[in-house]
């Protein structure tokens, strides 16, 4: 499945306000938040109902709630709220190579899993690759 393609503007006053007040959030708030205040729904691609959604933070402590964007609309019709929601417990595992790949998810998403979306626009909007494409790719992320 294709990710979805929604962008938004990120609030950063509440992005940092959140951040601030997250248990185990980061030491720096202000390094944690990207250089741009724009993010990409992660989620493969979903009706209108279901809300976009994107990573904003990864707790300090691995498996901890994460800090997610979720949004619906555009512009002045955009409705956001900024939350700790835990990861998606689920994992894929290989038993060829003996590898097991967590889902880069928040718990209760839309289907697919991460590893079920391709993300057409990622080389794109990341720019000039530095180290190679796998660092765009949602599936290698890994989950903290
Ligand atoms: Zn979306
Ligand atoms: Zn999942």
């Amino acid at each position: 499945m294709l990710q979805c393609t929604a962008v938004t503007e990120v609030p950063l006053s509440d992005a940092l306000t959140a951040l601030v007040t997250m248990d185990g959030g980061p030491d720096d708030p202000s390094s944690a938040l990207a250089p741009t205040p724009y993010v990409l729904c992660e989620l493969g691609e979903h009706d209108a109902r279901t809300e976009h959604a994107a990573l904003l933070s990864p707790a300090e402590v691995p498996h901890r709630p994460a800090l997610w964007f979720f949004w619906t609309g555009d512009g002045t019709d955009r409705v956001h709220r900024v939350v700790n929601v835990p990861w998606c417990p689920a994992v894929l595992r290989t038993f060829a190579t003996d590898s097991v790949l967590q889902c880069a998810f928040f718990d209760r998403h839309t289907a697919p899993h991460s590893w079920g979306v391709t993300d057409p626009l990622g080389d794109l909007i990341a720019g000039p690759a530095t180290s190679g494409d796998v660092a765009n790719d949602p599936k290698e992320r890994p989950q903290p």
